[in-house]
């Protein structure tokens, strides 16, 4: 049986008096994973800001493992790297809100730091300073970071973005294993065909949650072409998959 990991239960928030997010209610279980899809400026991003404790709702409230620093990563969409690191120092920054005011490297920061390595499969890269890396490879590295953190879930915003079809592949299947091992995941992506693969989706519009559910009842043409507004298309995958495209 799973359980739900984490909550948000009818948050807002507004930047300034007008609120971008309104009493928005979702879920995410153990071991699953959420799609957060919608048009520019729906409020996803920030409503993965709220969920990862970056903003505080104005009303309403999130439910969260605690401490949410050590149990909850976040993975913001663009974030400038410090150039002047190596790639294992980078991932050993994940370790940061396990360690006390020392910083002194524990054994299991070690091992969890060369696990995320070998799991993203950056360890050939272990040494090299970040600014060498390809655009793919620095997605992988911090990727690799938020896993160190060993979190129980994981916030991404669209992190797919910038990666070529080879590199989405590699990083769902790393994500793939560890929802399997039991990590809950709660992603923003533009691409719906990437959010056919998750077990449920979140469609956020002008602030307010439109609708949450199964693929299935979510990637609806009628629904998505009012809040797109652009024509679509519904298919059927060899394996079953509803997805959606723009016609
Ligand atoms: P999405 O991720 O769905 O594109 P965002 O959460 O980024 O949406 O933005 C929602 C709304 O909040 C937009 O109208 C955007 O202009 C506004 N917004 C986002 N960040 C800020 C900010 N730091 N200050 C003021 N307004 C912001």
């Amino acid at each position: 049986m799973s359980h739900v990991i984490l909550e948000a239960r009818e948050v807002s928030f507004g930047y300034s008096s007008s609120l971008v997010v309104q009493d928005v209610s979702l879920q995410v279980q153990a071991g699953q994973m959420l799609a957060l899809i919608g048009p520019n400026g729906a409020g996803k991003t920030t409503l993965l800001k709220i969920l990862a404790g970056l903003l505080k709702a104005k009303h309403g409230e999130v439910i969260a493992p605690i401490p949410r620093a050590k149990r909850v990563a976040y993975l913001s969409q663009s974030e400038a790297l410090p150039l002047e690191f190596t790639v294992q120092e980078i991932v050993a920054m994940g370790r940061l809100p396990h360690q006390g005011l020392l910083g002194a490297n524990s054994l299991e920061d070690s091992k969890q730091v060369f696990l995320a390595m070998q799991r993203t499969d950056i360890t050939q890269f272990a040494n090299r300073r970040i600014h060498n890396l390809s655009g793919g490879e620095k997605q992988r590295v911090t990727l690799a970071r938020a896993l160190a953190q060993n979190p129980e879930v994981l916030l991404l915003d669209e992190p797919t973005n910038h990666l070529d079809l080879a590199h989405q592949a590699e990083l769902l299947e790393v994500l793939a294993l560890e929802i399997s091992r039991g990590l809950s995941v709660i992603m923003v992506v533009h691409d719906l065909i990437l959010a056919s693969r998750a077990n449920s989706i979140a469609l956020l519009h002008q602030g307010k949650l439109e609708r949450i559910g199964t693929p299935n009842q979510v990637l609806e043409i009628e629904l998505l072409e009012r809040v797109y507004q652009t024509k679509l298309e519904r298919l059927t995958t060899a394996d079953g998959r509803t997805i959606v495209i723009t016609r």
